[in-house]
């Protein structure tokens, strides 16, 4: 393929050169175990230490307060699992409808285990109300987890208040920030927050790190046993070179937040107002909600996403349905169903999500090749009653954000 425009940030990103020069001599020189007594292995400790303290600053955190994981998924499992092995007579959850996978599909499995869970709906913008979770806490609540910036939308709930919510009923709370790290600014020396989680693939650094913030004097349970790395909170011999490379993307990331707020989201809205007077029937879901700067789900009524996106992959452009995990299935994703978008709509979704890699020539591209995609689809759209006619001129400058 001659051009690639990455338009698919949230599902994973590109890890920056910066990255891989840092990581690249702990594959062959220094390769020792940190746990080793000679001095082969111990000198790579200190490289681990720097890492955790940048790791750390991103998110004004204590570098003790960082535990290294394999990714979001076990930060989650961890989060989830460390609270009901630490409460086991409470067998309550609350979460959202809206979380990913790797909390939902987690609660769905552990309501076959014996667990009540209380998904927290979310209104036609994807917002929640916090005072439904007050409501659902009881003293039979284990956690509440809630995501701090949804993938799919971009939505960004109120975590540090839920946080004082769950500290003032006394009970645990977590979010899975994996969307949010990087992209908006995070001081846990603000907030209550428990435990939160966190993946390097989505911040430029590689697939297979990450980590889980645990607020000092937090009980935990560790959810992989047996040696003592990671202050015996997370066995497993550590992954050094990945280490070190989420150090360095995580202090990219410190640099570059105020770009992630000013440049990509400037070319997040560019994308966003070019769809908006090339395409009509078009909705931006959650536009008038707090949202991450980077992220845009764009529903195009009377077309099936899957289509859009394999004619966009044609033409080079790499966008997504909703959450790389649910892509392949047909149904609508739980985002867009909890929040009511007509049929119509949702099946025609596509997020785009942006990165300081994107350029204003990546958004000018998309939006000269996306209107004759959705104009062609729409000639041929199986979406028979109430469907509009759509002829030669359906691609007007008339937009119908219903
Ligand atoms: N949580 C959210 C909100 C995500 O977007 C993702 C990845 O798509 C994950 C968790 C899973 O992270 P990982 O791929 O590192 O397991």
């Amino acid at each position: 393929m001659e051009k690639v425009v990455y338009l698919d940030n949230n599902a994973t990103t590109q890890v920056a050169e910066e990255v891989k020069i840092e990581m690249d001599k702990f594959f062959s020189k220094l390769y020792g175990n940190p746990s080793s007594m000679h001095f082969f292995g111990g000198q790579v400790q200190k490289y681990i230490d720097e890492a955790r303290e940048k790791v750390a600053k991103l998110i004004g955190a204590e570098p003790s307060e960082i535990i290294f994981t394999s990714c979001g998924t076990e930060s989650n499992s961890t989060a989830i699992y460390s609270a009901i092995r630490l409460f086991p007579h409470k067998k309550h959850i609350i979460t959202t409808s809206v979380e990913h996978p790797a909390i939902f599909n987690l609660c769905k499995y552990l309501e076959t285990q014996g667990y009540r869970v209380t998904y927290i709906g979310v209104d036609e913008n994807g917002m929640l109300d916090i005072s439904e979770i007050e409501k659902a806490i009881s003293s039979d609540t284990a956690i509440v987890s809630v995501m701090w910036a949804n993938n799919e939308i971009g939505v960004i709930y109120p975590v540090e208040e839920i946080a004082d919510v769950c500290k003032k009923k006394g009970v645990l709370f977590h979010t899975d920030a994996v969307q949010a790290v990087g992209k908006i600014p995070i001081n846990m020396s603000l907030n209550k927050i428990d435990m939160l989680s966190v993946s390097g693939h989505k911040l430029h650094a590689p697939k297979g790190i990450g980590f889980l913030y645990l607020r000092k004097g937090t009980p935990f349970v560790p959810f992989l046993i047996g040696g003592h790395q990671e202050r015996g909170r997370r066995a497993g011999t550590e992954n050094v070179p990945y280490i070190v490379g989420l150090g360095k993307a995580c202090e990219l990331a410190y640099k570059n937040i105020e770009l992630e707020n000013t440049y990509v989201r400037k070319l997040r809205d560019m994308l966003e107002e070019g769809i908006i007077s090339k395409i009509d029937y078009v909705r931006i879901n959650s536009k008038n909600a707090l949202r991450l700067p980077n992220t845009t789900s764009v529903s195009f009524g009377y077309v099936e996403g899957e289509s859009i996106l394999l004619m966009l992959s044609e033409k080079g452009i790499c966008a997504s349905t909703g959450s790389a995990c649910s892509s392949g299935s047909l149904e609508p994703s739980h985002v867009l169903m909890a929040m009511k978008v007509p049929m119509i709509y949702a099946h025609g979704t596509v997020r785009f999500s942006l990165s300081i890699y994107n350029t204003e020539d990546d958004i000018n591209y998309l939006l000269e090749v996306l209107p004759t995609i959705i104009k062609r689809l729409r000639e041929i759209s199986p979406f028979g009653e109430g469907k509009p006619i759509f002829g030669i001129d359906s691609c007007n400058n008339h937009s119908h954000n219903h």
